[in-house]
């Protein structure tokens, strides 16, 4: 084998594992959509069958809502039922998620130091280099809104605020659209259930 040859061998070992490598991550991330789109499916579900007696449920618009923080304490629930979401086809996944970490985080790592959830609610774990994933422990999450600012302000924006129909009792009047200063909050048709960012339906 010549030596032109031999690069070329070489050249083709290094293309067949870059090519293994990405369709590795691929598959891997898009897993991890998968795994999210059950997630959110399975959301959907509880939804449905809670309300489809009622015709029509609150839900937030989250192209209008600014995270404002009045959800966590306008809803006649304590907690509200208003609780982050995670748009896992939207996330970046990344190390430095401005969703989870503080403005100024002593290191990149889960100390709660770090953190700019007040109540812990976001975990984050380790993918592969460089990338991490961050889901949202509900029964830990107030709707303070805060997270949703931070990954809006600067990420990709794939954190967001959602009135959850298994917590929410469908007030006649949500409590919530009088102390919006957004107008985000309306009523959609039962069978629809959920907004999802960045599945938004046309109105
Ligand atoms: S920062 Fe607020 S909205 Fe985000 S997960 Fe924590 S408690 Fe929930
Ligand atoms: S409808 Fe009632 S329970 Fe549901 S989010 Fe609004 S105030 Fe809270
Ligand atoms: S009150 Fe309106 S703008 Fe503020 S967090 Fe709730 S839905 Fe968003």
């Amino acid at each position: 084998m010549n030596p032109s040859q031999d690069n070329q061998s070489q050249s083709d070992t290094d293309s067949a594992s870059q090519k293994k490598e990405l369709s590795r991550r691929d598959f891997l991330r898009s897993c991890l959509r998968g795994s999210a789109v059950v997630g959110i499916g399975g959301v959907i579900g509880v939804a449905t069958a809670r309300s489809s007696a009622a015709g029509s449920v609150w839900q937030i618009d989250p192209a209008k809502c600014t995270a404002c923080g009045r959800c966590a304490e306008a809803c006649i629930l304590t907690p509200s039922a208003v609780k982050c979401v995670h748009a896992f086809a939207m996330c970046g996944y990344c190390k430095l998620c401005t969703g989870f970490f503080d403005n100024q985080p002593h290191k990149l790592n889960s100390g709660a130091e770090n953190q700019l959830c007040p109540t812990g609610a976001i975990v984050r774990t380790f993918v592969e280099d460089p990338y991490y994933e961050y889901k949202i422990d509900e029964p830990l999450c107030i709707g303070c809104g805060l997270c949703v600012k931070g990954c809006s302000s600067f990420g990709n924006g794939s954190l967001f605020l959602q009135i959850r129909h298994d917590r929410c009792v469908n007030c006649n009047q949500c409590r919530i659209v009088d102390r919006c200063p957004s107008q985000a909050v309306r009523r959609i048709p039962a069978a629809q259930a959920y907004i999802i960012k960045g599945k938004e339906p046309k109105r």
